[in-house]
């Protein structure tokens, strides 16, 4: 369906509406369009989608689940017309019956399962496997709420339900017959059969079904539509079983049904942190064994010989420690259901399952009372005991050299259950997300897995989806790149290299300027619409978006404004070039001290913003609700982006590679993917500063630094503490008392004032740079032409070369459509 005209568009959707909303197209509202529109996508898409899984299973291609507690797709229609070739016509047609694009598409609530950065990768990956034809579906839940929605009040943020399947969902299909029954709690008793072989059974478990919700992943412009399927926690008992029995046994049915829909409650909206959370583990336990009973029942299905073979048609990808319980899960499915034997389930499941590890950070690492995991999965925590058991044993005897680390490497030690080396030990692949990240993993943090296991670990540096987050978010430029490089980039986003040809071209630079200052006005207005802040469309737009988190140094960014804001009020008339400061972030609802710096922020905000001294030439914008769609919104508008973690703390990074890709420098720390990034540039691309992972990390080794000591030699620093400390920035003196003590009494954890002093010459470089417009121009160019590595469509080829030995599968055109 590639050349539709306008006009014939334009009658689709008219009848489309006549049957959807029983109304005229001249009577028909936005939300009218925006679900007519999405009705036509699914017609477009639902033969492909059939046609996909049909030659999955006719061919019995290897396929790969990318098992995930979080994706975070955002909003679906604009990225599915585009990757559907309809997006020209679409938005010619809605704006040609006096709509606006932008504006129908907003209709759509975001999908916001996931916090940030892994959610969105999952996304991401999806998208990629799609479009490169890879046979690969997202297993996840069906959160009935999302992250939450942030409102900021009086600068504290605030969190509301984000109840986003209040109205209808158009992209789900419920599959109510491919339920399955999940068991949590409960006895297991053990017998033996008449061969001697042990038979487990289960009594007493509480049962919960596990009911797929399917969403297409639209492939782009090819015919490939993969799954991914959602899964909701239903009640196996029926409401009518209830109605005749008495009114104590229905609330009690009631209250039953109310706990057991609670699995696919909420998501929780810890970003990198942990917390033992019985509810949680729940959670887990659900997405995996729904997932890998699917896995198993689709297996059999398609009659694919015995289940020795599965590693050959079945590769589990899990993001994260998260969906880890998959391997003992596995063990059991084979062991309980198939009657495999230990040694044989070991080897299916160790053949099938990769890792991937996202973080170092301790807080993160997920570790769970083994007295919990022992009542709420019983069998599952036999199982987990006797890997262990096994691990250690061959420790002891084959590696006698870690005798004395054992108790750093079992998978069960102080009473906990350490799920990082559950996923280490089950797996056939461990994967960092960035070399640095990598590198970290083998030589510290995982240094005696390394020695064990070392053809295991590997580095597959993260990416995002350019179609989404250049050529969807960013059509100015898109069109730009285009006129000079032809279409080639679309399908191989390396080619975008050819950009550097045009990288001096001052007329190709000129119009460059000229997407920036566009985007940037839509944004201007954009903010003043939201914010009522007015903020000139000149100035440097300073982007910082991302989870508020400590390591990610919102407050050192905070701190550069304060510092920006001193040096103005002592000298009023010095010659600084404008900056507008836009922050977006989500603190953890129970981050006591992140919610202090989005405080923080808000303060300087009101004082900056307003005070005569600055004369506009600081603003500072905070803006709600962070997510997918705001994203989209700020990043083709961005000059810099602030990617400005404690070296060694931000595994990859995300956000950095989706600026870089719309043309914004980054000013950054030598952690994650910014490495990766400076490496293809060049140092003359990109505004590096502060203290190398090497040197934080040997720091750490000798108990930190002095923080003390900056305080007492650096007055600009110092004037800042003590204004935090005075009230200077709130009325109420004890506002800002925890990040000052978190600072001085607590040793400045994440080295904020350490890497103070190259902060601030480093942004005197940004604007010296910036007042040259062509030699930032050509930067920016640069930035461009080399992001084509950060596609994700290239981290999704690595994944299927390499770990997953996943060939690609192109399907057929229907014969019978025109
Ligand atoms: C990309 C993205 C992230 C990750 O950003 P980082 O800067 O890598 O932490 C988080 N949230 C949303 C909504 C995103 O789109």
């Amino acid at each position: 369906m590639t050349n539709h005209h306008v006009d014939d568009f334009i009658k689709r959707i008219s009848d489309k509406i006549e049957t959807v909303s029983g109304k005229t197209i001249d009577e028909a509202s936005e939300r009218d369009v925006y679900v007519g529109v999405a009705s036509i996508v699914n017609d477009e898409i639902k033969h492909k989608w059939i046609r996909t899984s049909d030659t999955y299973e006719k061919e019995k291609v290897k396929q790969v689940y990318y098992l995930s507690m979080e994706f975070l797709v955002g909003r679906l229609l604009e990225s599915n017309l585009l990757n559907g070739g309809l997006l020209d016509v679409t938005n010619e047609a809605i704006k040609k019956i006096g709509f606006e694009p932008k504006r129908v598409y907003a209709h759509e609530h975001d999908a916001g399962l996931g916090n940030g950065g892994l959610g969105r990768l999952a996304a991401c990956f999806l998208d990629s496997l799609a479009s490169l034809n890879y046979p690969g579906h997202g297993c996840g839940i069906r959160y009935r709420y999302g992250l939450f929605e942030q409102r900021i009040i009086h600068g504290h943020q605030i969190e509301l339900p984000d109840y986003w399947l209040k109205e209808d969902y158009p992209w789900e299909t419920r599959k109510g017959d491919e339920s399955f029954k999940i068991h949590f709690r409960g006895d297991v008793h053990m017998h033996k059969r008449i061969d001697g072989s042990l038979e487990f059974r289960y009594e007493n478990t509480d049962q919960v079904m596990a009911v797929p919700y399917d969403i297409p992943v639209v492939g782009y412009k090819n015919e490939t539509v993969n799954t991914l399927r959602l899964w909701s926690a239903e009640s196996i008992t029926r409401e009518k079983d209830y109605l005749t029995s008495q009114q104590s046994q229905y609330y009690h049915h009631l209250d039953h049904k109310h706990s057991i829909e609670q699995i696919s409650g909420f998501l929780y909206p810890d970003d990198s942190s942990y917390e033992g959370k019985e509810l949680r583990l729940k959670q887990q336990y659900f997405l995996v064994s729904a997932s890998i009973q699917h896995i198993l029942r689709q297996y059999k299905k398609q009659q694919r010989g015995p289940l020795t073979n599965l590693p050959e048609h079945v590769v589990i990808q899990i993001n994260d420690t998260h969906p880890s319980l998959a391997i003992p899960e596995l063990m059991r499915l084979l062991m309980d259901d198939e009657h495999y034997g230990w040694d044989d389930a070991w080897k299916i499941t160790n053949k099938t399952i990769a890792y991937t590890n996202h973080t170092t950070l301790s807080e993160a690492l997920e570790k769970w009372p083994k007295t919990m995991v022992e009542r709420l999965l019983p069998r599952i925590y036999m199982i987990i005991n006797e890997i262990n058991e096994r691990f250690c044993r061959g420790l002891w005897f084959d590696h006698p050299e870690l005798r004395n680390v054992i108790p750093e490497l079992a998978i069960i030690a102080d009473d906990q259950v350490h799920m990082a080396r559950l996923a280490i030990v089950g797996s056939f692949s461990v994967n960092g997300v960035a070399r640095l990240h990598t590198e970290i993993l083998k030589k510290k943090e995982m240094k005696n897995f390394y020695c064990l296991f070392p053809d295991r670990f590997n580095n597959k540096t993260n990416g995002i989806t350019h179609r989404r987050w250049l050529l969807q978010i960013n059509r100015g430029l898109s069109r730009l790149i285009t006129e000079v490089i032809g279409t080639n980039w679309i399908q191989r986003p390396n080619q975008l290299i050819s950009l550097l040809r045009y990288s001096k071209d001052s007329a190709f630079l000129e119009e460059v300027d000229k997407v920036k200052l566009h985007n940037k006005r839509e944004l201007a207005q954009f903010i003043y619409d939201r914010t009522g802040i007015a903020v000139d469309e000149y100035s440097i737009f300073d982007v910082q978006i991302k989870r508020l988190h400590e390591y990610k140094r919102q407050l050192l960014n905070i701190f550069h404004v304060i510092y920006l804001y001193n040096e103005l009020k002592d000298n009023p008339t010095l010659d600084i070039t404008p900056r507008t400061f836009i922050f977006g972030a989500k603190a953890a609802p129970s981050y006591h001290l992140a919610k202090e710096v989005i405080k923080l922020i808000h303060t300087v905000a009101s004082l900056v913003n307003y005070d005569p001294d600055i004369a506009g030439k600081l603003k500072v914008v905070f803006l709600e609700n962070y997510n997918v769609s705001l994203a989209e919104k700020i990043i083709p508008a961005a000059d810099i982006s602030e990617q400005i973690s404690t070296a060694s703390k931000e595994a990859s990074g995300t956000g950095n590679m989706k600026m870089m890709m719309n043309g914004a420098l980054t000013v950054g720390t030598m952690d994650g993917a910014n490495i990766e990034i400076r490496d293809l540039v060049g140092d003359q691309h990109i505004f590096m500063f502060g203290l190398t992972a090497d040197e934080v990390l040997a720091y750490y080794e000798y108990g930190g630094y002095n923080a003390r000591d900056i305080y007492n030699t650096d007055e600009r620093v110092r004037r800042i503490l003590n204004q935090l400390n005075e009230g200077v920035f709130g009325s109420q003196e004890i506002e800002f008392k925890d990040i000052y003590y978190n600072i001085l009494y607590h040793n400045d954890p994440y080295f904020v004032l350490k890497d103070f002093d190259p902060y601030i010459e480093i942004h005197e470089l940004v604007e010296q740079a910036y007042r040259d417009r062509t030699t930032w121009l050509n930067k920016s160019v640069t930035n461009i032409a080399y992001s084509g590595k950060f596609s994700s469509d290239r981290t999704i080829q690595e994944y299927a070369s390499k770990i997953w030995k996943l060939n690609q599968v192109p399907i057929n055109k229907a014969t019978d459509e025109q």
